[in-house]
């Protein structure tokens, strides 16, 4: 017999709640939590999973758990934050053992690994979908935001470009092993916390990569009142992306979405601080803060390089 709500949560969803500042974790009205220090500020942040839309219902569930958590700590990252909390508010069809069990385990395991407590949720019947809130601390003076990039600041990003896209796109070309690798930066992104951290009173602007390099960036320039030029030949690309670009091909490193990478503008006088921080991940310098406004892209020839299509728009045409 599938298991009742209160089973449902007493089974998969209690018992991750300890941790820094948890007064209160699951099991009453609300979580009680403790106020931060002087001086600290809370940064809070949700995202939605929806079935069908952001992923396969039959994909691993142990897989989407681990992403729940991941897409919003990687908000957490962008912001500078060190992440404290999360909340879980879960619609499912049915009560699924195996599926909770699998779910409920890749959730805890990223949530081990960060130091993070479930301190409560919600839990429905209805159309699959997966919401979580976390919430981080950060000193409020030295919070990284969109807003702050200036000219002559040097643009950068951590990781690699295009490779959850490419994922997706699943051609028939790559090797086991490269397909592998592909999808595990789709289905397990790894959250830039340390990065973010560490990029604290060095970054000017930071945001984090989900809906493409071309679109993400544009809301730094937007929110900083500035532009940019980006030079195409320093992106990073694992060898897949490469050969694409190799072809003339950008959009996925560009456009592709869901990189859960940071991007981030650093002034030159701080450029030197930045290669010897630990970042716990590469960072990649690939252009270079403006005056005039728009992004501008320079393909390895020098030419001006066009974008097809900036990113994704949940209400937009539909491309
Ligand atoms: P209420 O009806 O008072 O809102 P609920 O019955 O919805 O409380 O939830 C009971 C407890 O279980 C609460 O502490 C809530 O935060 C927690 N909870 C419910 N669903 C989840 C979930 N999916 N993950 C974590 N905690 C949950
Ligand atoms: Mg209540």
């Amino acid at each position: 017999m599938p298991p009742s709500e209160f089973e449902l949560i007493a089974r998969y969803f209690t018992g991750h709640d300890r941790g820094d500042g948890v007064l209160l974790g699951v099991g009453d009205d609300a979580a009680l939590l403790a106020p931060l220090a002087p001086g600290e500020a809370l940064a809070v942040t949700v995202d939605t999973l929806v079935a069908g839309v952001h992923f396969d219902p039959a994909c691993d569930p142990a897989a989407l758990g681990h992403k729940l958590l991941a897409v919003n700590l990687s908000d957490l990252a962008a912001m500078g934050a060190e992440p404290l909390w999360a909340t879980l508010a879960l619609t499912l069809p049915t009560a699924d053992a195996a599926w909770l069990e699998a779910f409920s385990g890749g959730l805890a395991a990223l949530a081990a690994d960060h130091g993070v407590a479930l301190v409560g949720g919600d839990t429905t019947r209805g159309p699959l979908t997966l919401t979580l809130q976390a919430a981080g601390r950060v000193p409020a003076d030295r919070a990284l935001r969109r807003a702050g990039a200036r000219p002559g600041d040097g643009i950068y990003v951590t990781g690699t470009l295009g490779d959850a896209a490419l994922a997706l796109r699943d051609p028939p070309d790559l090797d086991r092993v490269e397909r592998a690798a592909l999808r595990q930066r789709l289905e397990r992104p790894t959250p830039r916390v340390a990065a973010g951290r560490a990029l604290r009173g060095l970054a000017s602007a930071a945001i984090d990569l989900s809906d493409g390099l071309a679109a993400d960036l544009g809301h730094v320039l937007d929110a900083s009142g500035v532009g940019a030029t980006v030079t195409l030949a320093d992106l990073p690309l694992t060898p897949a992306l490469a050969r694409l670009a190799a072809a003339g091909d950008w959009q996925l490193p560009l456009a592709g979405g869901d990189d859960y990478e940071l991007c981030f503008t650093v002034p030159a006088a701080r450029e030197a601080t930045l290669a010897a921080a630990a970042l716990a991940v590469a960072a990649t310098r690939i252009g270079t803060v403006e005056a005039a406004s728009g992004l501008r892209l320079r393909a390895p020839d020098g030419t001006p390089y066009r974008l097809a299509r900036a990113g994704y728009d949940h209400f937009g045409a539909a491309p």
